[in-house]
């Protein structure tokens, strides 16, 4: 059954919504922060909860006069987030405040192409309707570890998602789930969690660096995401760091990616158990055959002087090209994040090295640069949160 979700009428109810998300407030303390006057604020909040959008949720502590009504989001508000990455899949229902509901994981291999895999996203969630988390959606988002038309929602020649090029993801989704749908790039819905939830919550500008099986950048500026014109913005894997560098997925050589993704660690640190530099990771691939960013990581953690060798090249590497983008973008913070990100302070410390070392002091005087927090639930509260902004828009 197609069902149709209520959106906002005008640029104040959707404001208005936008700031409920961040959680139930007075109407006085809303009256603080819109440019309404009390009356007008009244009539949009009274029509919010006619629409079923929000509701009232009793008397806030008085602040001197008339206790206040407080409001809330409507507490049946459900919004589904996918996050596809290159050989895992999540999906989480949230409440309207984002809040995860359930959450569920599994191993799934982008290369199955787009029919089987979101198939296997929409049966997932059905788990969770099942369990009782939902009856009805009131959006979907979905990331995709690839570049995509951002207006159309379909991936466009995305490197490692075979049979994905153009598919209708976003229309995919939106039928299936009877609810209005987005998609985007996985780095910028996990740069979207680290704004809602996250470290990022009151940075304006911020860059998020994910370092998995690829590495990409999500570029938020004043609050959103930068995507470029053609979605292609931050994808700074191919940035080249050395033009005698090995050979990348992308057909290019030098390129960071070739150095130190997910990929380029784990074929490294087979080189170095052969040559006899690593007792551990000889023996790990002695027993499984082969090695992983997780081996090395583990290896590492072991006081293993091969594998902490390998983080640093890495993280040398990725602080050089880092240290380019802090000088040209000057944000307030950078997040590490990304299954090579497990890696810790071994490859953090590197990586701080090498940018407060080579970028302008002007543009690191106040600059963290820190591990994500949010693990695997970045790129699903992010998901939730592009379409939650979508559905909190006025148009
Ligand atoms: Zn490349």
């Amino acid at each position: 059954m197609k069902r149709t979700t209520i959106r906002p009428e005008n640029v104040h109810q959707a404001a208005l919504l936008r700031l409920l998300r961040d959680g139930g407030r007075s109407r006085a303390e809303l009256g603080d922060v819109v440019d309404l006057s009390r009356s007008k604020l009244n009539v949009e909040l009274d029509r919010l909860v006619e629409l079923g959008l929000a509701e009232p949720d009793g008397l806030a502590a008085s602040r001197g006069g008339r206790r206040s009504g407080r409001v809330r989001l409507s507490q049946s508000t459900r919004f589904a987030g996918i996050d596809v990455g290159a050989t895992s899949i999540d999906v989480a229902v949230t409440d309207g405040e984002l809040k995860v509901l359930g959450h569920l994981s599994e191993p799934c291999d982008i290369r199955e192409g787009p029919a089987a895999v979101l198939d296997r996203a929409i049966d997932l969630l059905g788990k969770l309707r099942r369990d009782g988390l939902y009856d009805d959606l009131t959006g979907a988002g979905i990331g995709v570890p690839g570049p995509v038309s951002f207006a159309e929602g379909v991936p466009v020649v995305p490197p490692i998602m075979p049979g994905w090029d153009r598919y209708p993801v976003r229309e995919t989704i939106g039928q299936a789930l009877c609810c209005p749908a987005m998609v985007d790039n996985d780095v910028n819905i996990m740069a979207l969690g680290e704004l809602h939830t996250g470290l990022a919550r009151s940075v304006g500008d911020f860059l998020l660096v994910k370092i998995g099986t690829g590495i990409g950048c999500g570029i938020v500026v004043d609050g959103k995401i930068y995507r470029g014109v053609s979605g292609s913005a931050g994808d700074i894997g191919h940035i080249r760091v050395d033009d005698l560098g090995p050979v990348c997925s992308c057909g290019n050589s030098g390129c960071l990616e070739a150095y130190f993704g997910g990929a380029a660690l784990a074929r490294e640190a087979v080189e170095v158990a052969r040559s006899g530099g690593s007792p551990y990771l000889a023996e790990r691939l002695a027993a499984a055959g082969t090695l992983t960013a997780e081996d090395v990581g583990a290896a590492a953690a072991q006081g293993d002087p091969g594998a902490i060798g390998l983080i640093r090249d890495g993280g040398r590497r990725v602080g050089q090209v880092l240290a380019s983008l802090v000088s040209f973008f000057n944000p307030g913070l950078v997040i590490i994040a990304g299954g090579v990100a497990k890696l810790g302070h071994v490859l953090l410390a590197e990586i701080r090295s090498v940018v407060y070392r080579r970028s302008l002091p002007l543009a690191t005087g106040n600059l963290p640069i820190v591990l994500s927090e949010l693990g695997e639930t970045a790129g699903v509260i992010g998901a939730t949160r592009l379409i939650s902004d979508h559905v909190y828009s006025a148009n």
